[in-house]
């Protein structure tokens, strides 16, 4: 599906809140690096697009009701065979079900298994005063208790990138450390860089997440995305 036909959908659905499947689609033909993911509506489709994707897998609730999957149990990871999958899926059902009685669930999202990299989060969100605001920093703890993020205002230059990456206090930690290899910087400045000009050209786009992206020694990836629509835009 393309872009509009995702966002149009959406609108129909009278939702604000794109799924994690329709923001990775989104995110992808936006030609940012993204772990694919297929919605599944039943265990016999998890294990199919699971052994389509081959594994180990990923599953997580599918809803657009659903805002933070892992605190309610909806997120399984590093599942190896059509038994873990199916375990998954019930396990996720039954944990959102009780958590999250009201929601909407589509199924679950599958998706490879992305191998371990330096947690990063890159965000925008829209500031009354300045518009869409890019946000860069490490992923996790560092973003959740130290706060240890940089701003640039949209449409952000080359040298916007570049530099809101240096200004996090925790930037040795992608020069590499104990022995760590150092992350692909060039890799995330692109990626910043393709976020910056998509919500630019797509000003019904709110708010949007990647969280977490693993950056490695070559290349970068988006783990997670979430993107919110304004609730009264034209579109
Ligand atoms: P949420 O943020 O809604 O709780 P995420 O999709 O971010 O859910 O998943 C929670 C965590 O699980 C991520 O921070 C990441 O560490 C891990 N994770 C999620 N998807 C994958 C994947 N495809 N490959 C590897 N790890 C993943
Ligand atoms: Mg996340």
């Amino acid at each position: 599906m393309s872009i509009q036909a995702i966002l149009d959908n959406a609108r129909r659905e009278k939702r604000v809140l794109l799924t994690e499947v329709e923001s990775k689609q989104v995110i992808e033909e936006a030609g940012i690096n993204v772990v694919k993911a297929k919605l599944a509506r039943s265990i016999k489709e998890a294990v199919a697009v699971s052994k389509e994707f081959g594994f180990p897998v990923v599953l997580k609730v599918a809803s657009p009701d659903i805002v933070h999957k892992s605190d309610i149990g909806g997120v399984k990871v590093g599942l190896t065979n059509a038994t873990q999958v199916s375990k998954a899926y019930r396990e996720i059902m039954t944990s959102v079900k009780q958590k999250e009685p009201k929601a909407t669930i589509h199924g679950v999202s599958v998706q490879p298994m992305a191998k371990p990299g330096v947690e990063i989060i890159i965000g925008m969100s829209k500031d009354p005063q300045f518009g869409p605001v890019i946000m860069f920093g490490l992923g996790g703890i560092l973003v959740e208790i130290l706060k240890d993020v940089s701003f640039r205002i949209v449409p952000l230059a080359k040298r916007d990138a570049r530099e809101m990456i240096r200004d996090i206090k925790g930037y040795p930690v992608l020069e590499g450390y104990r022995g760590q290899p150092p992350s692909d910087v060039a890799a995330l400045e692109d990626m910043i860089l393709k976020v910056s000009a998509f919500v630019e050209r797509t000003p019904v786009i709110k708010e949007l997440d990647l969280n977490p992206v693993f950056a490695y020694k070559d290349g970068a990836i988006a783990v997670d995305a979430r993107i919110v629509l304004e609730a009264d835009a034209p579109k």
